[in-house]
């Protein structure tokens, strides 16, 4: 019989985010979504800046994730990323101001500003946003 279940686990060099048991998870691949249902074949992704939707048996939550990389194997699906936060956790305020100081450098376009290092803020805070949204 087909498991109705699978571990995740969602760890960041700083703690573990997650760890339970879930019915589907999609995250963000760096070629586009990826789903997982129990049982999937063994798979190696990176992982992009968005956002993670987490089906647990009762409830459905997302995760921010800033970035990192999937592992899938024998209905265990472990993501390591650069930084993770669920959506109960992710401090709207701030995601807002970081975007908006985002927004602002990218539009001053003075010689000083890093544009890569303000198009990823702007991407971290978008998807944080996006999470709660
Ligand atoms: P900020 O400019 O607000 O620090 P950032 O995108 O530069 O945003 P990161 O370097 O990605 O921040 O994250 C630093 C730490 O702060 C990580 O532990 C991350 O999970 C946490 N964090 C960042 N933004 C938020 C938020 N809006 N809500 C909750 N935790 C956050």
């Amino acid at each position: 019989m087909a498991e109705k279940t699978q571990r995740l686990e969602i760890v960041t060099p700083e703690r573990k985010v997650y760890s339970g048991d879930v019915r589907f998870v999609v995250v963000p691949g760096v070629e586009g979504e990826l789903g997982f249902l129990p049982e999937h074949a063994p798979l190696v992704s990176a992982l992009k800046i968005g956002v993670m939707k987490v089906q647990e048996e009762n409830r459905t939550f997302k995760v921010a994730i800033s970035g990192g990389f999937v592992e899938v194997r024998n209905s265990r699906v472990t993501v390591l990323a650069r930084t993770a936060e669920r959506d109960d956790e992710i401090d709207r305020e701030r995601a807002e101001a970081a975007k908006a100081r985002a927004e602002q450098r990218l539009a001053a376009k003075t010689p000083d500003i890093d544009v890569v290092r303000a198009e990823l803020a702007l991407k971290r805070a978008m998807a944080r946003l996006k999470a709660i949204s």
